[in-house]
């Protein structure tokens, strides 16, 4: 599937420089957060714009919204370019786009930037919850990521019960610490790893969980592996390494290789729940928003289907003998597809 339009803005008098993509239209106008980095070259901005803007579509097929995928990228360093000149310059170029692509938060963007974006258009949603808005979407992400989990379970062990269930979860950022407490809630044994004292400590402040290095993450004898912190943590050195049963986390892009890694947790009988799928809790949060309908029980419904979805998943890749990866890129494929031949 090709990408279908991608837009560079560039602006000399507030130092913008952005790329829009946008990879899929079939079920709505395009989604996708805006992340700020400091790419070394623009080839690797673009690169990543469409590498995450593909992601999307299948992120926000498979959770049955009506939208497309897109994603945004703004170059340079955070504290040297950000500020509310460039974020609404920013909103202009976006406004442009006639609503073709809607924005959100990513990686080092804030509800405040958003704010400003909305100054200039209103295609974009993640506006703070005091101004009408959806908030932070990292309790949502993380309830989607625990019914992910609970489905896993239920097919592993014929039980959805966390009881005594012993869980690695790595990452005590936004996502995780939710995850936690809902783990926590429910009598699992949870561990955790954090690169930062300060997260970890806010942690076991809070909750009763063993504390792990981030070298020892990978062999520890658990039974779900929740990866909460960066991508491409399941690779040619880790996945040798599990001792789980199943790999069930928030953090996006999780598998290095996607189709090979994904083949191999197959092989070594590990259940691997789609990234893609059980995180989406996020964008079903800005979605509702973007509907301009937001409630916030309807929301969490919508979260909960990731049980099911993920179950489906799950069942079909053992029907057809496939990876639950590729099982749920069929699955958001053919829900384009339908759409499209429905038009
Ligand atoms: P965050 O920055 O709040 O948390 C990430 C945590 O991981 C931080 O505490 C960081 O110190 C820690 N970390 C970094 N490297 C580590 C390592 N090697 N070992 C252990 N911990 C490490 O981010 P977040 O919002 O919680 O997002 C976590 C992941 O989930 C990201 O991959 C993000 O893209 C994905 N995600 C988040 C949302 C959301 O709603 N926030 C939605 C979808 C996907």
């Amino acid at each position: 599937m090709a990408h279908e339009q991608l837009v560079f803005c560039s602006d000399k008098e507030t130092g913008l420089k952005a790329i829009v993509a946008i990879h899929n239209t079939v079920l709505g106008p395009a989604m996708g957060g805006t992340r700020l980095w400091n790419y070394a070259t623009e080839e690797e901005a673009i690169n990543d714009a469409l590498r995450l803007s593909r992601g999307m579509t299948f992120k926000n097929a498979i959770a049955g919204l009506n939208i497309g995928g897109g994603k945004a990228v703004i170059i340079g360093e955070v504290k040297k370019i950000k500020n509310e000149a460039l974020m609404r310059r920013f909103g202009k170029f976006i406004d442009g786009l006639g609503g073709r692509y809607w924005t959100a938060e990513d990686v080092n963007m804030s509800t405040q930037d958003m704010e400003y974006i909305r100054m200039e258009t209103r295609y974009v949603a993640g506006i703070p919850e005091a101004k009408g808005g959806s908030g932070d979407p990292s309790p949502v992400t993380a309830y989607g990521v625990f019914c992910g989990i609970k489905s896993c379970l239920n097919k592993v062990y014929g039980s959805d019960s966390l009881e005594g269930k012993k869980i690695m979860v790595q990452g005590a950022g936004n996502v995780g610490s939710y995850l936690i407490e809902q783990l926590v809630k429910e009598h699992a044994e949870v561990f955790v790893s954090d690169i930062f004292e300060e997260k970890l400590k806010k942690i076991t402040d809070r909750f009763k969980v063993q504390v792990v290095a981030p070298t020892d993450v990978y062999d520890r004898d658990v039974d779900i592996y929740a990866p909460c912190a960066l991508g491409a943590t399941l690779n040619d050195q880790t996945i040798p390494k599990l001792k789980c049963r199943i790999v069930a986390g928030g953090a996006n892009n999780q598998l290095a290789d996607e189709f090979r890694h994904a083949k191999m947790l197959k092989d070594r009988g590990i259940l691997y729940a789609p990234d893609f799928l059980i995180n989406g809790g996020g964008i079903i949060n800005v979605y509702f928003e973007q509907q301009g309908n937001y409630q916030r029980d309807k929301v969490y419904q919508k979260a909960g289907d990731i049980y099911k979805l993920n179950t489906d998943v799950i069942n079909l890749a053992e029907r057809n003998d496939i990876t639950t990866h590729e099982a749920a890129l069929e699955i958001a494929l053919k829900r384009i597809e339908d759409f499209a031949n429905l038009k």
